[in-house]
C-alpha cells in the first residue's frame, strides 16, 4: 500500500508498532480504497509514549528559547520543501482537493512552526518593582507533558497548531490524531526529529476515543488541547478537570454570516462559498447560517447558484478539481440525513441535495432557502456542504437571531456601511469575527470559540499563555517584620 507508514506510532524518536491494538483502516474517501492499515495504541504503547514525553521534558525546557526556536523553524523549512508530498498524503487521508491541501495544510503547519519558532527566544517573565526596594520577578515555565487530540478535517494543521506553541514553551507532547486521518501527524513527528528535536519531545500515537481518554486521565499529563465536537469536548474537559489540568478546547460551531443589502454581492457570495463549501463544508468555523436581507435575497441566491455551477467536482488529486468527497461514509450519511430533515421540515432546496453517483463519498454542494430559526438544519452543526439561507429585515432582529445559538465559534458580516460593520461585530457572541470576508485563520491572530464552542485560544501570542505558567518570586531587600 502506497501510503502505509513504517509503523502506527512514533515514540521516542522512532516508529513503533504493537499489532495487538485494534485495527484502524485508512480509506481514500474519493474511491473507498484502503490505503493503509494501522493499529490503535495498546496500554503498553500509551505508557511508552507518556514515559518518553515525561523523560524528555526537563532537558528540552532547559535549552534556550533560541535553540528550541531554531529547531521549530528548521522543521518549518523542511515542511515547506516537502509540501508537494505532504499535500498528496493529506489529500489521500482526508479526500480534500489537492488544490486546497497544497495551500492550506502543510503550509499552515509550517506557518505555525515558523511563528512559534520565532517567538520562542522572546518568551520571558517580568520584573515588578515594589516599595522599599523589594521586588518580584516572574519566571515563565513550561507546563510539562501536553496531550494534543485532533479532529479529521485538518490533520497536519492541527498537529502543528498544538505542537508548535507547546514545544516553543518547553513542553513535550503526545499527539493523538483522529482515527479517521492518522497519517500526516506521523510525518510532522518525523520532520521535527529530522530538524533536531530530541527524542520524546513530540510523540504520535494512534487510537480511537478510548486512547484519547486514557491520555487525558493520566497524572503525568499537565495539559490537554482538543480539537473536536462539543460532546467530546464536554467529556474531555470534565476528565481534565478531575486532574486540575490546563485545557484548550477547539470545538464545533453553527456560525452566522450576515449579508446586508448594501453589501457587494459578488464578495458576499464568495464569502458564503468559502464559508460553506471549502473542504466540502467540513470546517469548524463555517458560516452555515447565512442571513440575507430581504431586498437582495433572490439576487444573492441566483448568483450563488450560478457560481456553484462552476465548482469542479471529481478526483481530488486532479489539480482543477475544487470540490471533493466527504471524509468518510459515516460523515456522508450524517450529511444526507440532515438534507432529508431540511426537506421534511419545509426548507426550500435551491441547489444540490443529493449524493453524487460515483465511487467515494461525494455529496453535492447544497443550498436551502427560506430556512427558519427552529429548523434542525439551522440549529445543529452538520459538518458537510449544506448552506442554510435565512431572511431578515432589520439589524436589531438579525443580531438577536445570529446570537441565538449555544455555539460561538465564528461570525461574519458583509456590508459597505463602516459603522454598522463594527457595531455588528461588537454585538457578535463569537471568538473569531469577519468583516467583508470569511474563514481566514492566519497564525498571527488568535483563533477559538466562545460559549459551547470552546475554551482558550490557539495561534498568536495568546497561545503562549495556554502552554506556560508564571512562577512568582518575591525578593525582599529588607529585614523580615514578624508580629512576635
Ligand atoms: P470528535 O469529537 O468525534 O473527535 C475528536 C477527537 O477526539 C478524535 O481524535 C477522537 O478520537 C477523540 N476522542 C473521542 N472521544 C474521546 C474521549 N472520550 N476522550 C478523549 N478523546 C476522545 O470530532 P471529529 O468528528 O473528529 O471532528 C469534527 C468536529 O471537530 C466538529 O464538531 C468540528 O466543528 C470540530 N472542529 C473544531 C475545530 C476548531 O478549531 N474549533 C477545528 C476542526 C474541527
Amino acid at each position: 500500500m502506497k501510503f502505509q507508514p513504517r509503523a502506527s506510532h512514533f515514540i521516542d524518536g522512532e516508529y513503533v508498532e504493537d499489532t495487538n491494538g485494534a485495527a484502524i483502516e485508512v480509506i481514500y474517501p474519493a474511491t473507498g480504497e484502503v490505503i493503509a492499515r494501522l493499529h490503535s495504541a495498546t496500554p503498553a504503547i500509551v505508557e511508552k509514549a507518556l514515559n518518553s514525553a515525561k523523560n524528555a521534558q526537563a532537558a528540552w525546557a532547559a535549552l534556550s528559547g533560541t535553540e528550541r526556536g531554531r529547531i521549530l523553524r528548521r522543521a518549518s523549512d523542511i515542511m515547506r520543501e516537502r509540501n508537494y508530498d505532504l499535500s498528496v498524503l493529506e489529500t489521500h487521508d482526508t479526500g480534500k482537493p489537492f488544490q486546497e491541501t497544497t495551500v492550506a495544510d502543510a503550509t499552515s503547519g509550517a506557518d505555525a512552526l515558523e511563528y512559534f519558532g520565532g517567538l520562542a527566544a522572546s518568551l520571558t517573565g517580568e520584573h515588578i518593582p515594589l516599595g522599599g526596594g523589594d521586588f518580584v520577578y516572574t519566571i515563565r515555565e513550561a507546563l510539562g507533558v501536553c496531550v494534543g487530540i485532533g479532529a479529521w478535517n485538518y490533520p497536519t494543521q492541527i498537529a502543528c497548531w498544538k505542537g508548535a506553541p507547546a514545544l516553543a514553551c518547553g513542553n513535550t507532547m503526545v499527539f493523538k490524531p483522529s482515527e479517521t486521518t492518522p497519517l500526516s501527524a506521523l510525518k510532522v513527528a518525523e520532520i521535527l526529529v529530522e530538524a533536531g528535536a530530541p527524542k520524546g519531545v513530540y510523540n504520535v500515537i494512534q487510537g480511537y476515543g478510548d486512547v484519547g481518554a486514557s491520555l487525558v486521565s493520566d497524572p503525568r499529563v499537565a495539559k490537554v488541547s482538543l480539537t473536536g465536537s462539543v460532546p467530546t469536548g464536554r467529556k474531555v474537559y470534565a476528565a481534565a478537570a478531575d486532574g486540575m489540568k490546563h485545557v484548550t478546547m477547539e470545538l464545533g460551531g453553527k456560525s452566522p454570516m450576515i449579508v446586508f443589502d448594501d453589501a457587494d454581492i459578488e464578495n458576499a457570495v464568495s464569502g458564503a462559498i468559502l464559508g460553506n463549501f471549502y473542504s466540502s463544508g467540513q470546517v469548524c468555523s463555517n458560516g452555515t447560517r447565512v442571513f440575507v436581507q430581504k431586498g437582495i435575497k433572490e439576487a444573492f441566491l441566483k448568483r450563488l447558484s450560478e457560481r456553484l455551477d462552476h465548482a469542479k467536482i471529481g478526483d481530488p488529486m486532479d489539480e482543477d478539481v475544487s470540490f471533493g468527497p466527504m471524509v468518510s461514509e459515516n460523515q456522508m450519511n450524517i450529511t444526507l440525513g440532515y438534507i432529508e430533515k431540511g426537506k421534511a421540515e419545509g426548507a426550500r432546496l435551491v441547489y444540490g441535495g443529493e449524493r453524487i453517483e460515483r465511487d467515494g463519498y461525494f455529496v453535492q454542494p447544497t443550498v436551502f432557502a427560506d430556512v427558519t430559526d427552529n429548523m434542525t438544519i439551522a440549529r445543529e452543526e452538520i459538518f458537510g456542504p449544506v448552506m442554510s439561507v435565512l431572511d431578515f429585515e432589520t439589524e436589531e432582529e438579525v443580531m438577536a437571531r445570529a446570537n441565538d445559538t449555544e455555539f460561538g465559534l465564528a461570525a461574519g458580516v458583509f456590508t459597505n456601511d463602516l459603522t454598522r460593520a463594527h457595531r455588528i461585530v461588537a454585538g457578535f457572541e463569537a471568538g473569531t469575527c469577519y468583516i467583508n470576508t470569511y474563514n481566514l485563520a492566519p497564525v498571527e491572530a488568535p483563533f477559538g470559540g466562545s460559549k459551547m464552542s470552546g475554551v482558550g485560544r490557539e495561534n498568536s501570542k495568546l497561545a503562549i499563555n495556554h502552554f506556560s505558567e508564571m512562577k512568582t518570586v518575591y525578593v525582599s531587600m529588607n529585614d523580615v517584620e514578624a508580629p512576635y
